[in-house]
C-alpha cells in the first residue's frame, strides 16, 4: 500500500523564520518516519526573501506552489528597518501575508494556548489559578463582523463634530461554518489525547446585540449535530474575567471576529511567551481535506534573528496543527505536542522561557531545542 501523501508549501520568510522553519521541518520528518505518511514538502521564498529572490514579496512561483498544496506552513515576514522607500502595499506584511490570507478564503483562526506545568513561572497568573494546567483553543471568525460590515465611514456633522460608523454583520451561513469548525475542533482535541469529552464555550453579547441573539441561536442549532461535545454560552465581558479567574474551565472558545481578536490575545498572555504559540487559519473543506495556513503567533523577531536564540516551539506546534487539521493525523499531532512537553520536562529552555533560578534546566539554542523535540517524537 502506498503511503498517504500531503503536499506542503513551506514559506520560511524573514528574520527568525528560516531558523525556526528548519526545526519544524526536522520534526515533521521525524513524524513522517514514525507514522508512515509522506510529506511532499517544498520550500519557497516569501517576504523580503521573495523580494530579494524574485522582486516581489509574494513571487508568482510561490503563489503557484501554495495553490497546488494542501497546506502552507508559514514562518513570518517583515523587517521594519529594510528599505523604507518601498510603498506599504508592496511591503511583505501586506503584499504577502494579507494577500495569502485573502487568496485562500481563510475564515477561521485557531489559536491554542497551552501552559506546560514546568513553565508555570512564566504565566502571569498565580499558581493556584493554573490548576492542573491551562489548555484552551480560541476559534475566531476571521472574515465577518465589525471589521468588515457596511456601512463603515466617518461623517462630518459640522461644528467640528464628526461621527464614525462601524457595523456588525453576520449571516446565518457565516455563523454556521465557524461553529462547525469549533465543534469539530473540540472533537479532534478529545481524539488527539486531550480532554475525554470536548466542550465549546460560545462567546456573545446576546443581552445587548442583535448579532449576539442570532449567534447564540445558530450555534445552539449547530451544536445539536455534535452530541459528544458539550456546549455552553457566555457573555464576552464575563469570559474576559473568567479567563483570568478560572482559565482551566475552558476547552474551546468560539468567538466572532472582534471578541476573538481581544480574547485570543488575552488567552495568549497566559502561556508566558510568544515563542510558544502556534496558530492555524483554515479555509473551506473539500474532498475531506481542509486547506490551512499555519504560522507562529509572533513575528520575525529581528532583535534575535540569526543568533540561534529563537524558540522554535511556536513553529513546531504550527506544523503539528497542520498535521491535525489539513492532514487529519491526530496521532502525529499528539506525538509532536507530547514531544514538546518532554523536551520542556527534560529541562531544555530557550532564552525566552529560561529562568536562572529554576533547578535542573539548561539554556539551549534554537537548533538544540529542535533536535530534542525531534528525538522525542
Ligand atoms: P515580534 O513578534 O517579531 O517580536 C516581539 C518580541 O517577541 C521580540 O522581543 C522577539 O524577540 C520576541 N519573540 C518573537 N518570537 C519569538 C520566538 N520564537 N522566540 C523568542 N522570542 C520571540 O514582533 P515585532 O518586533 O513587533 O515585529 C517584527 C517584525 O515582524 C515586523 O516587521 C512585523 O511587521 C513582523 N510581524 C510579522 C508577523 C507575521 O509574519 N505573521 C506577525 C507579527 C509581526
Amino acid at each position: 500500500m502506498t503511503a498517504e501523501t500531503f503536499k506542503i508549501a513551506a514559506l520560511a520568510g524573514d528574520g527568525i523564520g528560516p531558523e525556526v522553519m528548519r526545526e519544524a521541518v526536522k520534526v515533521l520528518r521525524a513524524a513522517e518516519r514514525k507514522f508512515g505518511f509522506a510529506l511532499d514538502l517544498t520550500e519557497a521564498p516569501v517576504g523580503w526573501a521573495g523580494i530579494d529572490a524574485a522582486g516581489r514579496a509574494l513571487p508568482d512561483a510561490t503563489l503557484a506552489l501554495c495553490r497546488a498544496s494542501d497546506a502552507i506552513l508559514f514562518g513570518s515576514v517583515g523587517l521594519p528597518d529594510r528599505d523604507p522607500t518601498i510603498p506599504k502595499e508592496e511591503r511583505p506584511e501586506r503584499a504577502a501575508l494579507l494577500r495569502l490570507r485573502k487568496e485562500f478564503g481563510l475564515f477561521a483562526n485557531l489559536r491554542p494556548v497551552l501552559l506546560w506545568k514546568e513553565l508555570a513561572h512564566a504565566c502571569p497568573l498565580a499558581k493556584e489559578r493554573q490548576g492542573q494546567g491551562i489548555d484552551i483553543l480560541v476559534v475566531r471568525e476571521l472574515t465577518g463582523g465589525m471589521y468588515f460590515g457596511q456601512p463603515k465611514r466617518t461623517e462630518d456633522l459640522g461644528h467640528g463634530q464628526r461621527r464614525a460608523i462601524d457595523t456588525m454583520v453576520y449571516t446565518t451561513a457565516e455563523i454556521e461554518r465557524i461553529a462547525h469548525v469549533a465543534f469539530r475542533a473540540a472533537g479532534k482535541r478529545a481524539q488527539s489525547g486531550g480532554r475525554p469529552r470536548g466542550k465549546v464555550t460560545s462567546i456573545d453579547k446576546a443581552n445587548v446585540l442583535e448579532n449576539g441573539v442570532l449567534w447564540r441561536e445558530v450555534v445552539t442549532r449547530v451544536g445539536q449535530q455534535y452530541p459528544d461535545v458539550t456546549l455552553e454560552h457566555m457573555f464576552v465581558d464575563n469570559a474576559a474575567m473568567q479567563l483570568m479567574l478560572r482559565p482551566t474551565q475552558f476547552d474551546v472558545l468560539l468567538c466572532e471576529n472582534l471578541f476573538g481578536d481581544i480574547l485570543s490575545d488575552e488567552a495568549a498572555a497566559l502561556a508566558g511567551s510568544l515563542g510558544l504559540l502556534p496558530s492555524a487559519s483554515l479555509g473551506a473543506s473539500a474532498g475531506g481535506r481542509t486547506f490551512g495556513f499555519y504560522e507562529p503567533a509572533g513575528g520575525t523577531a529581528p532583535d534575535i534573528a540569526g543568533k540561534n536564540l529563537a524558540n522554535p516551539i511556536a513553529q513546531i506546534l504550527s506544523a503539528a496543527l497542520l498535521l491535525l487539521y489539513s492532514c487529519n493525523r491526530p496521532d502525529a499531532h499528539h506525538a509532536i505536542v507530547q514531544a514538546v512537553g518532554k523536551a520542556i520536562a527534560a529541562g531544555h529552555r530557550t532564552g525566552d522561557i529560561f529562568a536562572p533560578n529554576e533547578p535542573g534546566v539548561r539554556r539551549v539554542g534554537t537548533r538544540e531545542m529542535g533536535n530534542a523535540i525531534a528525538s522525542f517524537v
